[in-house]
């Protein structure tokens, strides 16, 4: 037996790295996680949170945290097309990605769309993992790694000294951006997924880019055009200007020739003529913080694990950050391993459960890499706002607009982004599913179909209202209606046989939880009130049975079901 010295080895602390280590640590695993970093990120990449990031760190118990950290990114609701900031307004359209949600939103999820820059949410993430137990050695870089049936041995360098060290660990997970030395260690190639109209060098690259984030007070420039983004076109730039914290932080995103100009003549100087050139005055104090250069891609790993090691996040999968769908795949590819790990290092699980892993997020990340391609070139909205309203020449649905068309519109926008975004579906030995569902269906719709989110609705638990998504997380849950009496005895036999983290709640029952709108549970998961139905821990539907069938054992049925589930026969 080789000596283990961790149970999981996290190769980087970016967002992807950062969610592993939490959710392991709450689920009763402590990780070691090296960034080869002497801190997180300083600089803010990305910023947009989609909603189903937004429900997975309210199970971490940190949405309100990341709310109040993106606070002042809130009211960035528009795209705006200037020549310079303080000059030639050309449009302003409202940004739907942007959007919070509103009422439509709130049928599917007690969560938000929201922004936080990445230097903001990344300390949230590790002081939290931290609390929780995960251990963090910054300054240390993977070097290389060598694995067998039983461990991983990597090599790491603490990055002040040249001494090399050996950690031997049980699984490790590579969470190291884009460039990924562990992906480099174990030879996997990534592919390309450009659509042929799309031009790029042959393996998925779709531009070079330099991030330049500088303090300045742009508030007076701005005028309460609060934008999401501003595209700007001079004789002198063609750029993108971000807002980080919308008063004195901001980055301005310059494209370049690899073939023309390399990153070292960004030098100060040049990027603060460019900043001058996008907000169109030099006399302005302007410092700049840092400058980034990055490469936006749309590559897929061939593997998203190889034996004991798992890749996530950029690691497995670029895309552009058009669609703002990055860092949010990254922190859901997370979520989906991390208590996969945690159960079969708890031994409540076999490994053919971390099989699951990337049969069910390989054809989840192709999707959205298309995706975030095709909003790379997507037009954006025809319909404008001009500072003093709608444009009488163009009558299309603005923010303000409350004609019937408009809200359809803004509706259906909302519906195509929810249909990617909380609308998969899962297939694998990690779910029972009843039919030969899309990845991707044709409508969003989410109606406890094995394979998919548990649906959202509210219900009262001791008189407090919750999401029933509030009780699914870090274990098992069966769900039963008000005749699942015999559900709730078998979880009782079971739990007293395994240590497998199973709960049961009655819903509508004499002691259950109780239903705000009547039959709104049997209604959303397609059951009856003597139906059940098994969801995992990060909330996605295992199994459903849409009634009790009194000539079958509730117990042995569900002891074969989880046995399927967990141990794969
Ligand atoms: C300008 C820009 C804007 C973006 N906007 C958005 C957006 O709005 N929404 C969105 O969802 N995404 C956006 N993205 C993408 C997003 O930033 C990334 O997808 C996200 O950071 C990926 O997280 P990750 O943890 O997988 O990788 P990373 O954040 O890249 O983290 C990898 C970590 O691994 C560390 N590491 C690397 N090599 C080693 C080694 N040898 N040893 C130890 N540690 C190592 C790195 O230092 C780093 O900290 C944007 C990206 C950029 C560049």
């Amino acid at each position: 037996m080789q000596n283990i010295d961790v149970p999981v080895l996290i190769v980087g602390a970016g967002p992807a790295g950062l969610t592993t280590a939490l959710f392991l640590a709450r689920s009763g695993v402590r990780p070691l996680v090296i960034e080869k970093h002497k801190s997180t990120s300083f600089h803010p990449r990305a910023r947009g949170l989609n909603v189903r990031t937004m429900e997975i760190f309210r199970t971490a118990e940190l949405e309100k945290a990341v709310l109040s950290a993106g606070e002042a990114l809130a009211k960035s609701r528009y795209m705006l097309f200037v020549e310079t900031l303080a000059g030639k307004e050309i449009r302003r359209v409202p940004d739907e990605e942007l959007m919070a949600g509103g009422e439509l939103l709130a049928q599917f999820s007690p969560s938000i769309f929201s922004q936080c820059a990445q230097d903001e949410l990344e300390p949230l993430l590790l002081a939290e993992a931290r609390r929780y137990g995960a251990e963090f050695r910054f300054g240390t870089e993977f070097v290389t790694l060598k694995q067998n049936e039983e461990a991983v041995t990597v090599t790491l360098r603490e990055r002040d000294a040249s001494k090399l060290e050996t950690i031997c660990c049980q699984y490790l997970v590579a969470a190291d951006g884009a460039t990924s030395p562990v992906r480099e260690a174990l030879k996997l190639a990534t592919v390309g997924l450009s659509p042929g109209d799309v031009q790029d060098d042959g393996r998925g690259s779709l531009g070079n880019f330099i991030n330049i984030y500088f303090q300045a007070d742009l508030t007076t420039l701005v005028n309460e055009r609060w934008f999401g983004i501003c595209f700007i076109e001079n004789s002198h730039l063609e750029a993108v200007l971000l807002p980080v914290n919308n008063s004195d932080r901001w980055l301005l995103n310059v494209s370049y020739q690899a073939d023309k100009v390399t990153p070292a003549d960004f030098t100060p100087e040049y990027c603060l003529k460019q900043i001058q050139y996008a907000v169109g005055t030099d006399n302005l104090p302007i410092k700049i913080l840092s400058i980034l250069p990055w490469q936006a891609a749309a590559r897929l790993v061939e593997r998203m694990q190889l034996e004991r090691v798992f890749l996530i996040g950029d690691a497995a999968h670029q895309m552009p950050p058009a669609g703002g769908f990055g860092l949010n795949t990254a922190i859901q590819d997370a979520h989906n391993l991390a208590w996969k790990l945690a159960e079969v290092l708890q031994k409540q699980a076999t490994s053919p459960l971390l099989k699951t892993y990337e049969a069910e997020r390989m054809p989840i990340a192709q999707v959205v890499v298309t995706q975030a391609v095709a909003d790379l070139t997507a037009p954006t909205p025809d319909y404008l706002v001009t500072p003093e309203g709608t444009s009488p020449e163009n009558e299309a649905p603005s923010w303000g607009d409350e004609t019937e068309g408009g809200d359809q519109d803004i509706e259906g926008a909302l519906l195509e982004q929810l249909r990617l975004i909380l609308g998969y579906n899962y297939k694998s030995e990690a779910i029972l599913n009843e039919s030969e569902n899309l990845t991707q269906p044709a409508k969003f719709e989410l109606i406890g179909i094995p394979g998919t989110r548990a649906p959202h609705i509210w219900v009262k638990r001791d008189n407090q209202l919750v999401s029933i998504l509030d009780l699914l997380s870090y274990e098992w849950v069966l769900l039963v209606g008000s005749d699942g009496q015999t559900w709730i005895n078998a979880v009782e036999q079971i739990k007293k046989k395994s240590n497998l983290p199973l709960a049961v709640y009655q819903i509508s029952g004499a002691e259950g939880l109780k239903e705000i709108t009547p039959d709104s549970w049997t209604t959303a998961y397609g059951v009856t009130s003597t139906g059940a139905v098994l969801v995992r821990p990060d909330q996605f539907i295992a199994w459903r049975i849409a009634a009790f069938d009194s000539s079958k054992s509730p117990l042995a049925l569900l002891e074969k079901v989880l046995q399927k589930l967990l141990v794969g026969d």
